[in-house]
Formats: structure tokens, C-alpha cells, sequence
């Protein structure tokens, strides 16, 4: 990991693009960078640090993120198009080699942390519809302007962002940011361990100081207890589109196999050639889970059958059959698909659609599940010419419906009664 080629080892206070940015606390990682909290001296804000491995076809992916991030910044001077802004580049010589690092705007907790904070039951409608039209923003941005596909929508690739703007205000936030290295941390002997720990002192002060403000942050979430009530009235759920280290131009495509197992549309798995509707694919399972709290296509391997196979089954007993010509047209159709459009290796399929799921076993009333399923179902459509655009999508009334909140609900009821109340009044008095 922390080897040649690999991740540069980083340590609270330290410092980037000589002196610019702070390294403050540990965001995250992935496969192949991670991502550090910090501080940016020339702008006094916070920002996220992307710092990759350093391999030859690390510093490849990175330059060609980049590149994706730049025209995605260029064509967004505003920044309101819900995805993430690329703020600045550069690179970084470390023990590993060296390491291209990307400053990005820096965002809150994922939809994938939102969605176990609320114990995987499922986020009111009310709030999954805000995200939605978030994302479909972003969507529509990048595949009508833009031309790019993102390939890999998930949950977690999406980020909460606070509009109270945390990173210009720093002090407000409660954030103190670290700003230099302990006296003495670079020399050798007895001190280091005394450093060391005032370091880590150090450093575990920042962190908390960090959590105890995440919480009124608005976009962050504060970390689950057992026994909290999940109660996430008042945030407001806004998000940001980020990871575009597998996207694409749409007439610049180089794989072949895309998006994560689970969101992977029907296209892709039969290798039909994809385009933008992929991502819409992929923004209809997103829009489930956030609803369910819970994956809408979880394929497993089975005896005798793929997960590709298991997958094509899930699909048709949520959805219906394929249409022959859909199923029999793909590079690989032969390895699933007999000449008449079927399953070679799962014959019996139980069909459950998704109006009743969303009855029968996450508890929508029928109402909800109708409209719900109205706005879904044309994105689940095997033909990816035929599903909505985001920006079709983003005129569906299903984004404008609001359900009463419980509170609302009761206060209404109580309005009601008052009302009833006055009327006799009135009448009283009128006599
Ligand atoms: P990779 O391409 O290596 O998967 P990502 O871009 O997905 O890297 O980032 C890895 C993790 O770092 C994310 O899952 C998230 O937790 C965190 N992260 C990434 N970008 C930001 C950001 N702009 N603000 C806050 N956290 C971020
Ligand atoms: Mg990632």
C-alpha cells in the first residue's frame, strides 16, 4: 500500500504545493488515491485533497480525471450544476514517487452513510426527491453539455454539501485549522516519541473539535448511535455528483465493462454498446435504495448459473421479460440467452413487480408506490434509447409532489378541529 507506486504516507500539519494546503484529518480512500481534509492558507478555506498513488498508470488515471474535472469546471462558472469543482492541481514528490493530488471543493458524508444513518429503512419521499432532482441535475449537465457519461453512479459517489459554506467560514464552523508541523518533528532520537504523541495529541484535538461540529453542518451526519433517533428533519438534502475517475466522453470510450455490479445496466452486461442512458440506469437504482434503503438488484452466483445470469433473471422477474430482439442482440447474448430469448440456465423465473415490492415489502401505501413507480419505471426500460433524459426526467411531476410530513400531518388534523372550533363560535356569536 504505503510503497513505491503506491499511496503517499501523509501526517497531520503537513504541507502541499509549497505551503499552500494544510493537511488537517484523513477523509477517505479508494482504490487508488486517498483523500485528505485540508487548508488551503492563500484562500483560508477548507478543501478536499485527492491524492493518488504514483505508478505510471495511477499518474495515467489521475491526468485523465483531471481532464474530465477541468471541462466539467470550465462549462460551470457558477458552480450549481451538482457536481464537484476541481479547484486547483498539482504534483507531489514523496518517499513513493511522485504523486498527482487534485483540490476539490470540499464536500460532506456520502448517500451510502446517509442511508445507514437512517438504520437502511429508507429516507422519507419528501427528502429522496430533493436528492433526485440534485443528481438529475448533475446528470443532465454533464451528458447534454458536457457530452460525458459518469459510469459509476452509486450512493457513494454522491456527496452531501452544506449551504451554510463551511469553507469560508472556518472559525464559524468550528473549525481551527492546523497550520504547522510540531517543533522538532523532523529531528532524529530521544524526542521523537514526545513528538510524536503531541502529534497524535494534536491531531485527535482537531478531530474532535471537526465531529463535534459535524452534526450542524448540514451536510454532514452526526455518527450513529444504537438507540438515536434518526431524526434528519431540517437537513437540507443537497448533493454533489463526484468520482469521475471512470468517466467518460461519449465518443471516447475505452472500456468496455462498466459501472459497479449492482447499478450495471442490462446494455453493459450484454455488451450492446451504452451511452448516457446508462447513468440513467444507474440513477433509477440509486433512487430506489434511497426510497428502500435497501440495493434493488443484489446478484449472487449461483449452481449452474453467473451472477451476469442471476442478474438478467433479477431483472425480468422485477421488470417482465426482455424483448427477444433485446436479449439476442448482444456481444454475449449466446452466453446467456437461448435462440428464443430465454434463459439457457434459469427457467423458472418469480415475477414480482415493482409496484408490489414497494406494497408487499418496504410498506409504501398504494399511492406511493403508484407514483413512485410512474417516475421509475420508464428508466428501467430494457431499449436505452428509449428511457428519459435526465433533462425529461427533470420535468416529471412525480419531483414536484410533496407527501406531509407525520408533524404536518398533525397539526393539519389540529387545524381542522380549530376550525370546526371557530365556526361554531361564529355562529354562536351571529345569533
Ligand atoms: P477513488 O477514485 O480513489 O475511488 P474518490 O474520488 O471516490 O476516490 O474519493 C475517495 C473517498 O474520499 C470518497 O468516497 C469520499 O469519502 C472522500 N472524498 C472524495 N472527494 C471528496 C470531497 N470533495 N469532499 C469530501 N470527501 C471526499
Ligand atoms: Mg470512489
Amino acid at each position: 500500500w504505503y510503497r513505491k507506486g503506491g499511496y503517499h504516507a501523509v501526517r497531520v500539519a503537513d504541507s502541499f504545493a509549497g505551503g499552500r494546503y494544510i493537511a488537517q484529518r484523513k477523509l477517505g480512500w479508494g482504490q487508488f488515491s486517498t483523500v485528505w481534509l485540508a487548508y488551503d492558507t492563500r484562500t483560508s478555506k477548507f478543501v478536499a485533497l485527492k491524492i493518488q498513488k504514483s505508478a505510471p498508470q495511477f499518474a495515467q488515471a489521475a491526468l485523465h480525471e483531471i481532464e474530465v474535472l477541468s471541462a466539467i469546471a470550465n462549462g460551470d462558472p457558477s458552480n450549481d450544476k451538482c457536481v464537484v469543482r476541481l479547484i486547483d492541481h498539482f504534483k507531489h514528490s514523496g518517499p513513493n514517487g511522485q504523486h498527482l493530488c487534485m483540490v476539490l471543493e470540499f464536500l460532506g458524508d456520502s448517500l451510502l452513510r446517509l442511508i445507514r444513518f437512517n438504520r437502511y429503512k429508507g429516507l422519507e419521499l419528501n427528502k429522496v426527491r430533493e436528492i433526485c432532482k440534485c443528481i438529475l441535475t448533475g446528470l443532465d449537465y454533464l451528458h447534454r453539455k458536457l457530452g460525458i457519461i459518469h459510469t459509476d453512479l452509486k450512493p457513494e459517489n454522491i456527496l452531501l454539501f452544506s449551504t451554510i459554506d463551511s469553507t469560508k467560514d472556518p472559525i464559524r464552523s468550528g473549525m481551527t485549522p492546523i497550520l504547522e508541523r510540531p517543533e522538532g518533528n523532523m529531528n532524529g532520537g530521544a524526542s521523537i516519541n514526545t513528538n510524536e504523541k503531541k502529534l497524535k495529541q494534536r491531531a485527535r484535538r482537531a478531530v474532535a473539535r471537526i465531529a463535534s461540529r459535524r452534526a450542524s453542518m448540514g451536510g454532514m451526519i452526526a455518527t450513529p448511535k444504537p438507540d438515536n433517533d434518526r431524526c434528519l428533519d431540517g437537513i437540507d438534502m443537497r448533493c454533489k455528483v463526484v468520482d469521475f475517475g471512470n468517466a467518460c466522453w461519449a465518443d471516447k470510450q475505452f472500456a468496455e465493462e462498466i459501472q459497479t455490479r449492482q447499478y450495471r445496466a442490462p446494455e453493459v452486461i450484454l455488451q450492446s454498446g451504452y451511452s448516457f442512458s446508462v447513468d440513467m440506469w444507474s440513477f433509477a437504482c440509486t433512487a430506489f435504495e434511497l426510497a428502500t434503503g435497501e440495493m434493488l438488484f443484489t446478484p449472487k452466483t449461483g449452481q449452474g448459473f453467473t451472477e451476469d445470469e442471476d442478474h438478467l433473471a433479477l431483472m425480468m422477474e422485477l421488470l417482465g421479460k426482455m424483448p427477444k430482439k433485446i436479449a439476442v442482440g448482444g456481444g454475449r447474448s449466446k452466453d446467456y440467452f437461448d435462440r428464443y430469448g430465454d434463459l439457457k440456465r434459469i427457467r423458472r423465473l418469480k415475477y414480482w413487480p415493482l409496484h408490489r415490492l414497494l406494497v408487499d415489502k418496504y410498506k409504501f401505501t398504494d399511492a406511493d408506490a403508484g407514483e413512485f413507480v410512474e417516475f421509475l419505471c420508464p428508466l428501467f426500460d430494457y431499449a436505452p434509447e428509449k428511457r428519459p433524459t435526465a433533462q425529461k426526467c427533470l420535468q416529471h411531476p412525480w419531483l414536484n409532489i410533496k407527501n406531509l410530513t407525520r408533524n404536518e400531518v398533525k397539526s393539519e388534523s389540529s387545524v381542522g378541529k380549530v376550525d370546526v372550533g371557530m365556526s361554531n363560535l361564529q355562529i354562536k356569536v351571529g345569533k
